[in-house]
């Protein structure tokens, strides 16, 4: 018996649009998506794509009018519910431009929840472009099929980051210097990874995160990894034991 291809096929196009999303809805895309759908894809009246808002789920719409600067679609049915992302946070030091897109763009691919940038005493990168990481979230959400957007919040000192994390979450602590395999230490529960600059953590840092309540020091091998490097193997790790693959 031939199975049925999955329905709608994955090729369709995937675009993420703020407005609410219900059966029969009337929805219009302007600016860059209009553009994306008109002048990219050439869609036409009658073709099929799937949105969706982060909120709810995701849906089949087809254009109804494909105008340059506004295209109206209508919501046909849904396709996916909205998911429940793994609850992974990811702590890390911004790092030079370009790697630090690669970094936001990969782990939303992984599944984090939630981008934290933690400004440290050795952090070179001290101000970070928040719009451009949240089109590069939105642009990987739409890729990798994620129905719920990773979040990410403005860079905060580490002092003031590491005394007002919420409790109930444990702190994976990337620490170079060394600490128990990262495999083995890894356990079920909320999480937040958190990875240093390229300069590393300083000894005062290294002992205020690990006298922090609920900080684990772990280790990510025998090897000295970029920052970017260990943000997602540590987050790759634990997806893998404790997240939704
Ligand atoms: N300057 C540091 C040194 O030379 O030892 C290297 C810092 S490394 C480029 C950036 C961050 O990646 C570290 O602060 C740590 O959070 C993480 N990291 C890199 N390799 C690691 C390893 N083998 N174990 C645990 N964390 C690691």
């Amino acid at each position: 018996m031939v199975a049925t291809p999955a329905w709608p096929p994955r090729s369709l196009p995937r675009l993420f649009v703020e407005a609410a999303l219900s059966e029969g809805a009337a929805v219009s895309v302007e600016g860059s998506g209009a553009n994306y759908l008109a002048n990219v894809l050439r869609l036409k009246a009658g073709d099929a794509l799937l949105l969706f808002n982060g909120r709810d789920g995701e849906w089949l719409a087809r254009i109804v009018e494909p105008g340059r600067k506004r295209v109206t679609l209508t919501i046909a049915q849904a396709t996916r519910e909205q998911e429940t992302v793994p609850d992974l946070w990811l702590a890390f030091a911004p790092i030079k431009k370009g790697r630090v897109d690669w970094l936001v763009e990969k782990a939303v691919e992984l599944g984090v929840a939630r981008l934290l940038p933690v400004i440290t005493e050795r952090t070179i990168v001290r101000d970070l472009n928040l719009e451009r990481m949240r089109s590069h979230i939105v642009e990987a959400a739409e890729q990798c099929g994620r129905t719920a957007l990773a979040t990410i919040e403005a860079p905060a000192r580490f002092g003031d980051w590491l005394a007002a994390r919420p409790a109930g979450r444990t702190l994976y602590f990337a620490d170079e210097t060394g600490g128990p395999p990262f495999g083995e230490a890894i356990r079920p529960g909320p999480a937040t990874i958190l990875v240093g600059p390229e300069g590393g953590f300083t000894p005062d840092e290294a002992a205020r995160v690990r006298a922090a309540p609920g900080a684990v020091p772990v280790s990510l091998g025998p090897r000295i990894l970029r920052a970017e490097t260990a943000a997602l193997a540590a987050v790759t790790a634990w997806m893998a034991t404790a997240g939704d693959w």
